[in-house]
Parts: structure tokens; C-alpha cells; sequence
């Protein structure tokens, strides 16, 4: 028996406007020490169409930091100038410093298509949602608190005062991870990284992200 298929005069998918696809915000978090920053670079360095946001901090440099590169370095009154202009997207006070995210920067990448991640600290993190309701919040935890501990120390990038003010802010921010959309165990470093991947390439599937009208 022949199946008897009528074959529509015009392609259906014909006269469907173009999609215009706006950049989604990727907001990773986590817990000082927990590999976020060794996460975030491995996937921009594999993923070209993802951009990374460069925060403005009051902090000063580690060795090896570059100033435009790590962050972009500045004194609290050019900071609190920035806030004040309204020039950043969110920001947010960590130990003794402060950390805000330029908007000027992030709004000209998605504007372009490109998905951009932030990575930040909660307070900063619950801001953007209020803001952009369909930013994607991902917290990466540790796989216990005493390897959390350990690559605190084995980082070397902070005082031991500093490393036991990071910890107990670690706790605060935990309680933070109902908020988030997804989370990810840093356990196995390559696991962590595919699943970050995963994360964006299931976002990006998303039909309500494809711009249509
Ligand atoms: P964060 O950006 O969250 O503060 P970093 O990316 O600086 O953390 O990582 C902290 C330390 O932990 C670094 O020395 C890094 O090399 C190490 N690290 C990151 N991920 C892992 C992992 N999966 N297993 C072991 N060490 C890791
Ligand atoms: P660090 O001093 O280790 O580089 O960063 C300390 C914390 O500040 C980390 O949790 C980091 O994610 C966060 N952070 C970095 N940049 C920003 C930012 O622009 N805004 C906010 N809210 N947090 C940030």
C-alpha cells in the first residue's frame, strides 16, 4: 500500500523571519578557591563564540595579574565615580574590597550575539537576575570543605587571614544555591568543564532565546 502524503505548495518554513539572537548572560559562582576562574578560562578558550567579562575591582593585583586582562584595577573613589554614573550592571563588596561589572561592555556583546559570562560573587549574581530575568546562575561547589581548604592554600594568593575571611564567606554564600539555576561539582576538573559546556549548549537550544517575533 502507497501512503498517500500531499506535499504543501510552498516550504512552510518559508517567509520565517530571521532569527535575531541576543547574547545570554552565563553568571558562574562559587565559593573563593573552588576552580571557577580555571573553569571559566578552559571554556572561552574552547568555546570562540563565548565572551568573558572583565570586572573592575578595588583590590590590588596578585603577581601575574594584568590590569585589563585579570580585572580592570581601580582606586575605591574611580570606583565608587563608576557606581555612581551607573556605568556598572551590578556590584557588590567581598572581604575588603569591592568588585562591579562594567554594563556598557556586556550589553555591547549580547547586543552583538555573543553570550557573555560573569563571573562573580552571589550578592552581584542575585542583582543581574533581578535585572535579566533569563541570565543562566551556575554555583560550582567543592567536592568536600577540606578540598576546598587545601586549593585555597595550594593557590598561595592570599594571607591566612585572608584565606579564613574567604571560608567563612564561603558558608554564607552557600546558602545562596537555592537561587541558582544549575550547579556543578568541581571534582574532576575535565567533568566540571563539559558540564559548564553543556550547560550553554542547552541554554542556546532554548526557542524562547532565538529571537523569534
Ligand atoms: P576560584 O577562581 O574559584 O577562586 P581558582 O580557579 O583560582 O579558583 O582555583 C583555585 C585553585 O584550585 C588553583 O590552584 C587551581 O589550579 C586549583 N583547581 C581548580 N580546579 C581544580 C580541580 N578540579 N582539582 C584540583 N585543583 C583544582
Ligand atoms: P578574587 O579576589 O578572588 O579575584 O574575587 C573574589 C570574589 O569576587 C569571587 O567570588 C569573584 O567571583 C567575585 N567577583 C569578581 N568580579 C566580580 C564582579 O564584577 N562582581 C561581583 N559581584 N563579584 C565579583
Amino acid at each position: 500500500m502507497t501512503l498517500e502524503i500531499a506535499h504543501p505548495s510552498a516550504d512552510p518554513f518559508e517567509g520565517l523571519p530571521p532569527a535575531r539572537r541576543r547574547g545570554t548572560l552565563f553568571i558562574v559562582s562559587g565559593p573563593s578557591g573552588v576552580g571557577k576562574g580555571t573553569i571559566v578560562r578552559e571554556l572561552v578558550a574552547r568555546d570562540p563564540a563565548v565572551r568573558l567579562s572583565v570586572s573592575v575591582t578595588t583590590r590590588a593585583p596578585r603577581p601575574g595579574e594584568q590590569d585589563g586582562v585579570s580585572y580592570h584595577f581601580c582606586a575605591p573613589a574611580a570606583f565608587e565615580a563608576l557606581v555612581e554614573g551607573g556605568e556598572l550592571l551590578e556590584h557588590a563588596q567581598f572581604g575588603a574590597n569591592r568588585y562591579g561589572t562594567p554594563r556598557a561592555w556586556v550589553e555591547a556583546q549580547q547586543a552583538a550575539g555573543h553570550d557573555v559570562i560573569l563571573e562573580i560573587e552571589v550578592q552581584g549574581a542575585i542583582q543581574v537576575r533581578q535585572r535579566a530575568e533569563q541570565a543562566v546562575l551556575v554555583f560550582v561547589l567543592p567536592p568536600s570543605f577540606e578540598e576546598l581548604v587545601g586549593r585555597l592554600q595550594g593557590r598561595q594568593s592570599e594571607t591566612p587571614d585572608a584565606i579564613r575571611q574567604r571560608l567563612a564567606i564561603a558558608r554564607e554564600e552557600l546558602t545562596f544555591l537555592p537561587m541558582y539555576d544549575y550547579r556543578i561539582v568541581n571534582d574532576h576538573l575535565e567533568v566540571a568543564i563539559r558540564q559548564l559546556q553543556a550547560i550553554l549548549e542547552a541554554e542556546r537550544c532554548r526557542v524562547s532565546r532565538l529571537g523569534l517575533p
